[in-house]
């Protein structure tokens, strides 16, 4: 009955899947053989390097 998918067994922190593949940063050009998200195909691709580059520290938006 409350056979959920184990969720919210008490494992701590959910483990990080990473996609592997092979794709290149659209900053720097560097060669990116994982990410821990899957890629959309349109959308530009950053090393972890240009990823916190590209994303401000604080962002006082609201
Ligand atoms: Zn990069």
């Amino acid at each position: 009955m409350f056979n959920r998918d184990n969720n919210s067994r008490g494992g701590g922190f959910a483990p990080r899947q990473m996609v592997k593949g092979n794709w290149k940063c659209s900053d720097c050009g560097k060669e990116i053989t994982e990410l821990p998200f899957e890629p959309a195909p349109d959308r530009p691709i950053y090393c972890r390097d240009c990823w916190s580059k590209n994303r401000p520290p604080r962002q006082n938006r609201y």
